[in-house]
């Protein structure tokens, strides 16, 4: 889908923007950014915070949160160090879920004014 590609190829561009410089863990993000349904729906989450889950052990959630230093931590997280993909696939899912947002905001502009 079109609109898919395009918050795709914005949420590459915001990562690109803070990209780490350690190339082990920028490949995985890259990587992540590729296969992350874009659409974020339906994606597992926790219970309890309403966190989205990892991809990779589906059990991590403290860095899927919209504002990771921000809010209580959840009383059942389980801490990210238990496999090396966890942390870049939560940047990935960070990036992909600002731009989502950034263009549902954009498309709700544009219907408001051409109504
Ligand atoms: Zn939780
Ligand atoms: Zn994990």
């Amino acid at each position: 889908m079109a609109e898919d590609e395009t918050i795709r190829a914005f949420a590459r561009k915001l990562w690109n923007g803070q990209r780490s410089n350690d190339q082990t863990f920028a490949t995985q993000v890259d990587g992540y950014l590729e296969t992350i349904p874009v659409e974020l729906q339906g994606m597992p989450y926790c219970r309890v915070c309403e966190s989205v889950l990892c991809g990779v052990c589906g059990r991590c959630h403290e860095d899927t949160k919209q504002f990771v230093f921000i809010g209580p931590r959840c009383p059942v997280a389980v801490p990210n160090t238990e496999r090396p993909g966890c942390l870049a696939w939560s940047y990935a899912y960070q990036f992909l879920s600002q731009a989502r947002r950034t263009s549902d905001l954009t498309d709700r502009k544009h219907k408001e004014e051409s109504e």
